[in-house]
């Protein structure tokens, strides 16, 4: 019987889902898949975006655990595509390679200002706080007021993590420096500014109700943002997740409304909408932001009023969307930060289909949606691989064992299968410790270390 020997690159849910979707499916070949993993732990962004303070969401992980734990896909962690394995190195050993690298990096927002001091990127401050190896380990929470520039999910939990007292974390998997680093924070104020208004945001109901329920935070709304537009209020009539929107707003506009803290909470988080973005305020470093009010344009989007608004912040986070990054070898959308590609066949610059490549996720097809997608997004990649045996590569090595060869004989610190479980227990050991189910363990030397025992 034909062999498909296949490499997934990027041990994210994509990854994860297309591995499983595939020894699941019918066939007429037998499979064996390698999962290359730059980070010696798998899952990605559940990892290490998703906030640690959702703990049903990091809950899938166990699924995706179990998929690994079937025995039938073998882990390569530590193992950077592009460094320790090229794409000319998969031909040697590989029918096909599925990319599921997803993306870590902050999309750009090109106002004045943008890269002072104190102006940082929403995705950089979640792989902080997630506790994601490759990024530094401090982060300077020393801002009173904070502009979080966004209206989607990631600038929900951004501002969420900047407003919770830190004991309050302490339940989740926070590693200790992210732990020392967020008690230590004096601010007061987190404004959230996003463009259009408030029934056109990409907030997700459940997210949004959440803000409301943190311990010794204040919401505050502004009137003047909720007189709403015939599309505004159509929107609520036929869209029952606007609905639910709506009823969240009103009942903060219910509350009583202060700036000063009425109801004696330390903190406050402000929603502010119709806010256009214009230029991030400062000399050596960020001092305020400054902003025009929109207004909508009657065709479902807004326009500027020419009416100019600052306030004063010493830190804006930008939360306008991540960004893919290009892979050696592969082609890459420089626009949408994307593989181009057709249903997940990936293709060149001539739309013809790169034989052997394919691309499932975010970077297949940008980097919005939740979680779930990721699996349909596989089935629809995994059966164009199944469907293309005729055009897959014939590899000089495809012994299981070549692989392996490879990376010792090129002195790469691989991780494994077994070497995830020994980390994971050594995490649950730590939180054990203090009470907690896990403490993240941050730097790569020391996952290696307690990977490879
Ligand atoms: C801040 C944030 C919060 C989120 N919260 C939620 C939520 O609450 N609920 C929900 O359903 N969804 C949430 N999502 C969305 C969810 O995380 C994504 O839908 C999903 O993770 C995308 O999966 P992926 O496998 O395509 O990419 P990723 O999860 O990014 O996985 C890609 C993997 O590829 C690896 N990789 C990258 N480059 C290389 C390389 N060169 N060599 C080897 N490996 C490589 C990466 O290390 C990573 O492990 C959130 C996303 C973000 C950013």
């Amino acid at each position: 019987m034909t062999k498909l020997r296949l490499a997934i690159v990027g041990a994210g849910p994509a990854g994860i889902y297309a591995a499983d979707i595939l020894l699941k499916a019918e066939k007429q070949f037998d499979v064996s898949i390698d999962l290359f993993e730059q980070l010696p732990a798998p899952y990605g962004l559940v990892r290490y975006g998703v906030a640690p303070d959702h703990p049903r969401i990091k809950g899938i992980i166990t699924a995706l655990r179990d998929v690994l734990d079937t025995g039938n896909i073998r882990l390569f962690g530590n193992v950077y595509y592009g460094r320790d394995v090229t794409l000319d190195d998969l031909k040697q050993h590989y029918n096909a390679v599925i990319f599921s690298t997803g993306a870590i990096k902050d999309a750009p927002l090109d106002i004045p200002g943008i890269d002072l001091p104190g102006s940082y990127g929403a995705a950089d401050f979640v792989s902080w706080y997630d506790g994601h190896p490759d990024f530094p380990r401090e982060w300077p929470l020393d801002a009173r007021s904070a502009a979080v520039i966004g209206n989607g999910n990631v600038a929900l939990d951004v501002s969420r993590i900047l407003s919770k007292h830190a004991d309050d974390l302490l339940p989740t998997d926070i590693p200790s420096n992210v732990y020392e680093g967020l008690r230590q924070s004096p601010i007061t104020d987190v404004h959230v500014f996003g463009r259009r208004g408030p029934m056109q945001v990409k907030f997700t109901p459940l997210e949004l109700r959440e803000l409301g329920e943190l311990d010794d935070v204040d919401m505050v709304v502004y009137e003047e943002d909720f007189d709403y537009d015939d599309a505004s209020r159509a929107a609520i009539e036929s869209n029952k997740q606007i609905m639910v929107i709506d009823r969240i707003f009103r009942k903060w506009r219910d509350e009583p409304q202060s700036d000063d803290s009425q109801s004696g909470a330390s903190r406050r988080l402000h929603l502010h909408f119709f806010a256009g973005p214009v230029e991030v305020l400062g000399t050596d470093r960020v001092e305020g932001f400054r902003y025009e009010r929109t207004e909508p344009d009657g065709a479902g989007g807004v326009r500027g009023t020419g009416e100019f608004r600052e306030v004063a912040v010493q830190a804006v986070y930008r939360a306008v969307g991540y960004f893919g990054s290009p892979l050696d070898g592969i082609p890459f959308d420089e626009r949408r930060g994307v593989i181009p590609n057709r249903e997940g066949q990936v293709i060149d610059d001539h739309d013809e289909p790169v034989n052997g490549v394919y691309a499932t996720g975010w970077i297949k097809r940008g980097p919005v949606g939740l979680i779930g997608h990721t699996k349909s997004d596989a089935m629809e990649t995994v059966r164009h691989v199944m469907n293309d045996q005729a055009n897959w590569w014939s590899p000089a090595h495809p012994e299981e064992e070549a692989v392996v060869a490879l990376l010792q004989q090129r002195g790469v610190e691989f991780t494994n299968l077994q070497g995830w479980h020994n980390l994971d227990e050594h995490e649950r050991a730590l939180g054990a410790a203090q009470e907690r189910e896990r403490i993240k363990v941050v730097p790569r030397d020391e996952m290696i270390a307690a990977s490879r025992g």
